[in-house]
């Protein structure tokens, strides 16, 4: 048999804090035991607690949850567990897990509650690490994403996003046998401009054509893409139309034509320019990545032939 003195050094030993109060519907019941774990938690000792009435209880948080909870645990006539700010009597405030239960007498009417007050201010603060350093993780995910799949000079899409895109698109249009648009951009007489404005200049030269051909595709399939050195490219799923497309691309060549960036070496103009090989067809089961490069290039090689600042669909 467990004896009175047994359960109090029990009660005394819990880290759990405790506290027991006498429910009267006359009298509104009050505080009648509490542990030492309690008497540490709340800065105070059992002395000022033990008589206190049960509306005390409401005061131990600045939220109203307490005194609902009280009223449920007895309504209920079960456990009622809550999560809550707890203050102590020195003003101090803790996170503490809450549950508050009722015991019944004989007679099975609620006669007292037992509140049991679990401190878990470490384990919240533990909590807001973790979350903090997921939220700086998935920041840093994010970041490697973009270094991974952009051309950190121009900022447009690198090589290795392109091939992986349009691996994915040309699947997608065979199968729905939709129209595939392509197109290649190549600075004309780039290797002369850098030779004689040097290489920051021919830098700029770049940023400044990647941007422009960025701000004419911008919607969902369109992809911009710096394929290697001077040349760019553009996936457009967007685009079904040859004479539509070309007259696009057209139109891309032409601003950057009238950006009129100066260019005393080229024999094309006397500013920057780009020549263009665009493809625009249904590809069939058979097509292949490779094949339609070719295809793309080889009217860009036209476009360079016919003498640069040009856009050829073959
Ligand atoms: P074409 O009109 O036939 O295209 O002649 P081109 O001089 O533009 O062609 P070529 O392939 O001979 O030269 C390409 C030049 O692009 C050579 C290389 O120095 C330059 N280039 C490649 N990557 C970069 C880069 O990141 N920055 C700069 N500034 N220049 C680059
Ligand atoms: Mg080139
Ligand atoms: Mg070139």
């Amino acid at each position: 048999m467990v004896n009175k003195e047994l359960f109090s050094k029990a009660l005394d030993s819990t880290d759990e804090g405790v506290l027991i109060a006498s429910v009267s519907q006359r009298r509104g019941g009050e505080i009648v035991y509490v542990n030492r774990a309690f008497e540490r938690m709340f800065e105070c000792s059992s002395k000022k607690l033990i008589g206190k009435g049960l509306t005390f209880l409401r005061r131990l948080s600045r939220e109203k949850c307490i005194g609902d909870a009280v009223r449920r645990a007895i309504q209920l006539g079960k456990s009622v567990h809550l999560m809550v700010e707890l203050m102590t009597r020195r003003g101090n405030s803790f996170c503490s897990r809450l549950c508050i239960s009722p015991i019944c007498d004989s007679g099975g009417c609620v006669s007292h509650l037992i509140l049991v007050s679990h401190d878990v201010s470490e384990l919240q603060a533990y909590r807001r690490q973790v979350e903090k350093q997921n939220q700086f993780l998935a920041e840093q995910n994010i970041e490697l994403e973009a270094l991974a799949t952009h051309d950190p000079l121009t900022g447009v899409y690198n090589r290795r996003y392109f091939d992986a895109e349009f691996k994915r698109a040309l699947a997608v249009h065979q199968r729905q046998q939709m129209p595939l648009s392509l197109a290649f951009f190549d600075v004309d007489y780039f290797k002369d401009y850098n030779d004689y404005y040097g290489h920051a200049a021919g830098d700029r030269v770049l940023v400044s054509v990647a941007a422009i051909i960025q701000s004419h595709f911008f919607r969902a399939g369109d992809v911009v893409a710096r394929y290697g050195g001077e040349e760019f490219v553009v996936l457009s799923s967007a685009e079904g139309d040859k004479t539509e497309f070309h007259s696009h691309i057209e139109r891309v060549r032409k601003d950057v034509e009238a950006l009129a960036m100066c260019h005393m070496k080229s024999q094309a103009a006397p500013v920057v320019t780009i020549s263009a090989g665009i493809y625009c067809d249904v590809p069939n089961g058979s097509s292949e990545l490779g094949a339609i490069v070719e295809a793309a290039d080889r009217n860009m090689y036209h476009a360079k032939a016919g003498g640069r600042n040009q856009v050829s669909c073959g």
